[in-house]
């Protein structure tokens, strides 16, 4: 059967609930219209919903359209709630906009529009509410040709009028007409589909009238998708049913979703093609598929190609998310740009308002939750006030929580203001990667861009690519505020692989570096979101409209007047429009119309400040390291972002150019002699081949930004110190389901397993590591703490646990240094934070391990190899052998009982080792003998 995907949007009060109920109840699909006045309209379900007769969560129903199958969405009207909004049109084959005959063509009705015509989506109008006295049906016809489209036209006059008027719209359907005098349905369809034609119709959802032309009109000429036989699925929404089931929404896009079959968010491509974003792999059953009919469902054996379902089974989706064919799509340039703190008034636990919101965030991605451990509390983006007030109610229902959201703090963005290179290296032993990138501004609007001019025969095609998705994969922080970086133009010009050694995820840690090296070596430029919008005000209130704006830094076209009204278009910094839909309200006495949405991220007028007030600090985002991992004497060791380029193994083929307009130039390609260096024509055609001509850049603001000095000489001060990390060693053992498998037949062999696994991660990281286990029970045990390779282990003493001591130091510690703690969600996390150390939970710092290619499974993995007798020796051996690389030095792990004691491999000091040591040491700051210690 065909299948039909439609959405109804509308300004709000234009009658969408209203006129949804009317099709499906035309349709056969209701037995009685509900009202949204009297609260039983079949899709305001949501309470919150219901009381306010407003929707705001899509639903889905299902109904027969002529032939076919068709699903209609309910999206949500109110500007607030876009992203979903703009995730459910991005499924739509078509859709519905209603607008009421008593308001005519409304600001937001335009910023519908817009978003559909985005989204490339064939319209039908309903004029709706044409049983209340309103404008002529002439002049609706002529306010929607102007403000809308031209192809707009009255389905509703005589045929023969439309079918001239249809033929107009196209040279060649106009030559067809003229010989057979005809507009077939098909003719109409085409047009329909490439938005040439937009059909309008005139009715009242409350009264009905209407109605069943519309749906026929729809029938006929709703556009017939056609689908691929491979299997592709969308997910558009995740939510939970009122059982608690979490439901993940699909369009199948391609081939037929069969129930219990196997979603995977492992891309098929082509041989050799890698999937950008992918992250880990995950592969779940779906378990059941629902076709719902508003509340209502039922379940199917499978969901062929251009329909709509709710998937029970799935744990791991996100709204987004794309499976088989589908690539994900998660980029939204509708995304929130204020950040709300949440408070918990009285003594409620923020924790728990932090677990609500991350669930209603696998519902809503663009929230993005995030903890605030300065604060004590979540943060979260919100478009506006009423988004915050809904957010709230919600949280009050669903999960009993009383929450305040605070005055909304802007996000910003940064970017570079000239042209520079960034060098990455990643060799720890037996490893290998480098990666040479030229990082370019772009105007403002420009997003994030990509390209290579990096020839095959220095670097392979499918390193290159793979170069290029890492690139992709991540948002990169900036250096000033650690904020996405934007605006950019990556470009690959040099990199190198290890026939050998070079594994994929070396190529990831070079490629970040290399990004990070970039910025820290570039003048920083911070962003801040502008919105462009739509003002109409009356005509006699435009002066006061333009001034407000120009008060604003904003910028607009001389206001435009329409009779009575007067329109203002234009952009402004989103901070001072935040509230001002507001002030027109009051300054219009309720007849202004205010719209707007992001356009581009300009910089900042107030650099210096906001900067100094956030106070980041690069060089301690150790998540973010612009430092590389060099290798000698077999070992790797870090090198400071500095001097990277001079140690780099790679040609360099870029050097920054004198004068401002940059041009990459290619040296060292040409036989010396050549005046050599920069702006060989030639190359610069092939490099402009590649990706673009070279233009001359950039606005006089970011000419001004560059005048600044350097930001980061004004930061606060910052703890000066090497950064400390605590690990709860059994916390984390337990945590770790293959670590804790061992631990439950041999607890040492487990320890050790992770103290060896730590070691590595120091010498990767180059941060000072403590792994503290408890030992509180051992009777008259005084604790203990002893240097295990680069790594201090703590015994904690008798009455002590694991997780006091660490409170304790990370208080002590914390004065000067950064800290952050390593250990499972408990009650301890808080305490910890407050005392301003950073919590890394037990699969996050998993991650962070195996990022930092610590092979835990692989220590583990020899452990289980080694014979079962004598386990604590065997374990022993093969963490040695495992370490064979690093020798012990005369430490060992400090253990409370002897008998592991004796287990310990013998202590043969090995001079290369320490002299690499010894020097990684230095290169962290770090000096042993005053590691802070507590008692
Ligand atoms: P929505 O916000 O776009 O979903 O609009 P609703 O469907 O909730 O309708 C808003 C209000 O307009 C309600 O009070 C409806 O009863 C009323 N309404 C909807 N359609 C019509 C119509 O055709 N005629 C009249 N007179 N009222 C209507
Ligand atoms: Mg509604």
């Amino acid at each position: 059967m065909k299948r039909l995907v439609m959405g109804i949007l509308a300004h709000v009060d234009a009658g969408k609930t209203t006129l949804s109920e009317a099709i499906l109840y035309g349709s056969g699909a209701l037995r009685k219209a509900g009202r949204v006045d009297h609260g039983d309209a079949f899709f305001d379900t949501d309470p919150l919903e219901r009381e306010r007769g407003i929707t705001i969560r899509a639903k889905s129903t299902v109904f027969r359209l002529g032939e076919r199958e068709a699903f209609l969405l309910d999206t949500p009207g109110h500007v607030d709630f876009s992203t979903e909004a703009e995730r459910v049109l991005r499924v739509l084959d078509c859709a519905v906009l209603v607008i009421s005959s008593t308001d005519g063509v409304q600001a937001h009705t335009l910023t519908l529009w817009r978003l559909l015509e985005r989204f490339a989506i064939p319209v039908f109008v309903f004029v709706n509410k044409t049983d209340l006295p309103g404008m002529p049906r002439e002049g609706l016809m002529s306010a929607l040709k102007e403000k809308l489209d031209g192809g707009c036209m009255d389905f509703s006059g005589t045929a023969e009028e439309l079918a001239e008027e249809i033929a107009l719209c196209d040279e060649t359907l106009l030559e067809r007409y003229l010989e057979s005098g005809r507009v077939t349905d098909e003719d109409c369809r085409e047009l329909i589909a490439k938005r040439k034609l937009f059909p309008c119709c005139f009715g009242s959802a409350l009264k009905g009238d209407g109605v069943e032309e519309f749906l026929g009109i729809l029938s006929r000429l709703a556009p017939v998708p056609a689908y691929p036989l491979e299997f592709g699925a969308r997910a558009f929404k995740v939510a939970y049913d009122d059982k608690g089931n979490r439901l993940t929404w699909l369009k199948v896009t391609g081939g037929t979703l069969k129930a219990k079959s196997r979603l995977t968010n492992a891309h098929s491509g082509e041989a050799g093609e890698v999937d950008v974003g992918a992250g880990e792999v995950w592969e779940e059953k779906a378990d059941q598929i629902r076709v719902y009919k508003g509340v209502k469902f039922e379940t199917v054996e499978e969901m062929e190609a251009g329909g709509i379902c709710a998937v029970t089974g799935l744990t791991r989706t996100r709204a987004g998310d794309g499976f088989g064919i589908e690539r994900d799509d998660r980029e939204s340039f509708l995304e929130p740009v204020f950040r709300y703190q949440a408070f918990t008034p009285g003594n409620a636990d923020p924790r728990k308002v932090l677990e609500a919101l991350r669930r209603l965030e696998e519902e809503e991605p663009s929230l993005r939750v995030e903890w605030d451990a300065a604060a004590q509390s979540v943060q979260v983006r919100l478009m506006g006030e009423i988004q915050a007030e809904i957010l709230k109610r919600r949280l009050q229902e669903r999960f009993r929580l009383n929450v305040e959201f605070g005055a909304g703090a802007i996000v910003y963005r940064e970017t570079i203001a000239a042209p520079v290179e960034g060098v990455g290296h990643f060799e720890p032993l037996r490893h290998y990667a480098e990666v040479r990138l030229l990082l370019e501004p772009l105007p403002p609007g420009s997003g994030i861009r990509y390209a290579s001019v990096c020839p095959e025969d220095r670097l392979s095609r499918n390193w290159q690519r793979l170069i290029l998705t890492h690139l992709a994969e991540r948002e990169h922080v900036g250096v000033l505020t650690g904020s996405p970086v934007t605006d950019i133009r990556f470009t690959l010009l040099n990199g190198r692989a290890h026939e050998k050694h070079t594994e994929g995820g070396d190529f990831r840690e070079a490629v970040y570096r290399a990004v990070r090296q970039g910025l820290m070596s570039a003048q920083s430029v911070l962003l801040e979101p502008w919105y462009s919008f739509r003002l109409e005000v009356p005509a006699n209130q435009s002066g006061r409209a333009a001034s407000d704006i120009r008060r604003m830094g904003g910028e607009s076209v001389p206001p435009e007047t329409l009779g009575e009204t007067a329109l203002l278009t234009g952009e402004a910094p989103a901070a001072a429009l935040k509230d001002y839909a507001k002030e027109v309200a009051a300054y219009t006495h309720g007849l202004g119309q205010f719209s707007c949405q992001v356009s581009a991220f300009r910089p900042c007028g107030n650099q210096a400040d906001i900067v100094a007030r956030i106070g980041y600090d690069p060089e301690r985002d150790i998540e973010n390291p612009a430092g590389s991992v060099f290798c000698a004497h077999g070992a790797g060791y870090v090198v400071a972002w500095e001097r990277v380029p001079e140690m780099a193994h790679t040609e360099r083929v870029w050097r920054p150019e004198k004068g401002s307009a940059a041009r990459p130039g290619m040296s060292g390609q040409r036989s010396a002699g050549a005046s050599g260096d920069i702006a060989d024509k030639e190359l610069q055609a092939i490099f402009e081949r590649t990706y673009g001509p070279v233009k001359a850049r950039r606005e006089a603001q970011i000419r001004e930004a560059r005048r600044e000095p350097p930001e980061r000489a004004r930061l606060p001060r910052q703890p000066t110190g090497p950064e400390y990390l605590l690990v709860d060693g059994y916390n984390i053992i337990f945590a770790w389901e293959d670590l804790k498998a061992v631990a439950l037949g041999h607890l040492d062999a487990a320890r050790k397993i992770l103290c060896d696994s730590l070691c590595d991660y120091q010498s990767m990281r180059g941060c000072v590591v403590i792994a503290v286990f408890d030992a509180y029970k051992v009777k008259g045990n005084p604790g203990s703490h002893e240097r295990y390779h680069n790594i201090d282990v703590v015994y904690t003493k008798e009455a002590e646990t694991a997780d006091t001591y660490i409170e304790r130091a990370t208080y002590e510690i914390g004065k000067e240094h950064k800290v952050r703690v390593a250990t499972s969600d408990g009650p301890e996390q808080l305490i910890i934070l407050g005392h301003g150390a950073l919590r890394v939970s037990a699969s996050m710092f998993r991650e962070e391990m195996e990022a930092a290619r610590v092979r835990i499974a692989e220590l583990i993995a020899r452990n289980n190899r080694a014979a079962p007798t004598g386990a604590i020796r065997a374990a022993m051996e093969a963490a040695a052998n495992a370490r064979a690389a690093q020798p012990d030095t005369n430490a060992h792990a400090a253990q409370p009982d002897a008998n592991a004691r004796a287990a310990q491999p013998d202590a043969n000091a090995n001079a290369a080792f320490r002299a690499a040591q010894a020097r990684k040491s230095s290169v962290v700051g770090e000096n042993p003998t005053k590691r802070k210690f507590l008692p």
